[in-house]
């Protein structure tokens, strides 16, 4: 089936209101390109150089998501286009990103990675610590960065039980945060291909679909 089918395929289930992010992630821009043409205009890249490169190379009003882990000495990449930060992980990538918003003149918009997950490998914050963090007023240090909300990825089971219990933690931290920030707070990004209907359920604003628009990814090239 062609890109644009499969898009639409996945547009048809979300309801009004959710947003749909297309993880282009290890896909040449042609592909790109493709669904480009079928109307979407963000999408999700999880390595900083490539999104540079795929910006680039692409139409200007594309809004890019890094949606993988940051490191700090690759901020700079991705910092003069960027439109959301989904994966902001620690306080350190905090201080980091905002020398860099204020290097490029600009307000950088992010979201909360929440650890939810059983898997101890995958990142993010501990939730407790982040709230923590947030009710000590740690964000009064980065006048350069915007909190748009939180994003989390579920444990990776065929238990839906277990990963309904992920979402639902998630947006409980979501909940909590809220009161701090202003109505800039809008995102709960939350869903992935095998699980995003269930996120919908659960509350979630912003899916990140990837293999279920563009097929499986091959890490090796
Ligand atoms: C790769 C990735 C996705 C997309 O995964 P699919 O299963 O292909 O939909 C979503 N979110 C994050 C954080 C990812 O790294």
């Amino acid at each position: 089936m062609s890109i644009a089918s499969q898009l639409e395929r996945v547009r048809a289930t979300l309801p009004e209101g959710v947003k749909l992010v297309a993880v282009s992630k290890t896909h040449p821009t042609e592909v790109i390109e493709e669904a480009y043409r079928a109307g979407q205009r963000c999408f999700g890249e999880s390595r900083p150089q490539e999104m540079k490169q795929k910006q680039e190379a692409l139409p200007k009003d594309i809004a890019w998501h890094m949606i993988g882990h940051l490191q700090t000495n690759k901020i700079k990449y991705i910092a003069p286009f960027v439109a959301l930060i989904e994966s902001v992980d620690s306080e350190r990538l905090c201080e980091a990103l905002q020398r860099e918003a204020v290097k490029c003149h600009r307000v950088l918009d992010l979201l909360f990675e929440v650890h939810v997950a059983r898997e101890e490998t995958k990142s993010g914050w501990v939730a407790a610590e982040l709230i923590a963090f947030v009710e000590a007023g740690a964000m009064d240090r980065y006048p350069n960065l915007r909190v748009r909300g939180v994003m989390g990825i579920a444990s990776n089971t065929e238990d839906e039980a277990v990963v309904k219990g992920d979402f639902e933690a998630l947006r409980a931290v979501f909940e909590v945060l809220k009161p701090h920030f202003g109505e800039a707070f809008d995102t709960l990004s939350m869903g992935m291909s095998d699980d995003y209907p269930l996120a919908i359920a659960c509350g979630s604003t912003s899916v990140r679909v990837g293999s279920l628009i563009f097929g499986e990814r091959d890490y090796s090239k």
